[in-house]
């Protein structure tokens, strides 16, 4: 067992079974051990490939989706582009610019902001941006950002934040609890069920497992209400479910392939999928508007196949193999197509 494992198995010791969030903000987040503190986890040779590691398009086209965005919320003067979970920098490396070539306009008047939680990449991230010649400032969180008019885009970060576990046992919603046996940890329920069950799915059979991600809803609330106040929209993209439902979606993964959840702590990224109805919601409560759609019929709206074909006009067969195969990746219904959604609040 790992030094993280370790000191996971005597916190569960001393105080006794923690539930799936803890353990999920330990894994990733652990100052010393944590999955985002110490790995560098993108790109091929990684643990997982994200859209804008795939192409540039990706984020060129949310680009031009910023500036559209821009011209119709009539910002003007002084505004924030933010991007929450900024990962190595390249989407925002690829959406400034697009911004500085297509808008200088509102290229001048842009402020960056970014919301990252590992100092490693916060490193790698004001690198990337230096080109660039703005001003980088990190924000502590969603609540820390300027009052000016903000465009805010998250990629990839609402299934990095810790979800609960509710596990139905005879009748009753359990929180779903990790423990351990003395030999491994175990997933258990809670002993007694829980009080807030409205909350929680009514109609489940023994064994069903329900999710509830407070932490995505609180930031979602946040950033919902600063744009109502200042302006603006957030974009957001992650994989998961327009409808809520039942099921059990926490995965981990490292060297692309699935790995155990409950072993090598830290070493492998550990996700959820994303409820977009329950977001949804979150964004309605402080009065903007929320529509999403599949990543594939936004980029495809955006025009990814004219970008594409821009790009590999004049280039080799096999350039243009390869933003072939990246456009089969990003809108492809059996890749990143389908099974990622965008979240527009406004
Ligand atoms: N958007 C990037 C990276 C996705 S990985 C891309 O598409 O490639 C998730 C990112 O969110 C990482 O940068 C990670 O360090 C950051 N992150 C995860 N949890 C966070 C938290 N609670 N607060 C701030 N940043 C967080």
């Amino acid at each position: 067992m790992n030094a993280l494992g370790l000191r996971i198995k005597t916190l569960i010791e001393e105080t006794g079974p923690i539930s799936v969030s803890t353990y999920m903000a330990l894994c990733l987040m652990d100052p010393e051990d944590g999955y985002y503190t110490q790995a560098t986890p993108f790109g091929r040779d990684g643990d997982f490939i994200t859209a804008p590691e795939i192409s540039q398009m990706f984020g060129e086209l949310i680009g031009a989706w910023v500036i559209t965005t821009h011209r119709e919320a009539k910002i003007n003067g002084p505004w924030t582009l933010a991007e929450f979970g900024p990962g190595q920098g390249t989407l925002m490396a690829d959406m400034l610019r697009t911004i500085r070539q297509i808008a200088p306009d509102i290229f001048a008047h842009l402020h960056v902001h970014l919301l990252e939680a590992s100092p490693k990449l916060r490193d790698k991230q004001r690198d990337k941006l230096m080109p660039f010649d703005k001003q980088i400032h990190f924000v502590g969180a969603a609540g820390d950002l300027p009052a000016q008019p903000t465009i805010i885009i998250a990629n990839e970060f609402f299934d990095a934040l810790p979800i609960r576990q509710f596990i139905s046992v005879q009748g009753k919603w359990h929180e779903r609890l990790i423990g351990w046996n003395g030999k491994a940890f175990t997933f258990q329920p809670a002993p007694l069920p829980v009080s807030h069950a409205q909350d929680l799915p009514t109609a489940h059979q023994d064994g069903d497992i329900a999710e509830q991600a407070p932490a995505s809803l609180a930031i979602m609330q946040t950033l919902s209400a600063h744009i109502k106040a200042q302006g603006g929209a957030a974009l957001i993209i992650d994989y998961g479910h327009l409808k809520s439902g039942l099921g059990d979606t926490l995965q981990a993964v490292a060297n692309h392939q699935y790995a155990p959840l409950l072993e090598a702590q830290g070493e492998a990224d550990l996700t959820a999928h994303i409820d977009f109805e329950a977001l949804t919601k979150a964004a309605q409560t402080e009065g903007c508007t929320a529509t999403s759609e599949t990543q594939g019929s936004f980029l495809l709206r955006l025009g990814l196949l004219e970008r594409a074909g821009q790009l590999g006009a004049g280039k080799t067969t096999s350039e243009q193999e390869t933003i072939r195969d990246a456009v089969e990746r990003l809108a492809g219904p059996e890749q990143m197509g389908t099974l990622f959604k965008v979240l527009m609040v406004m």
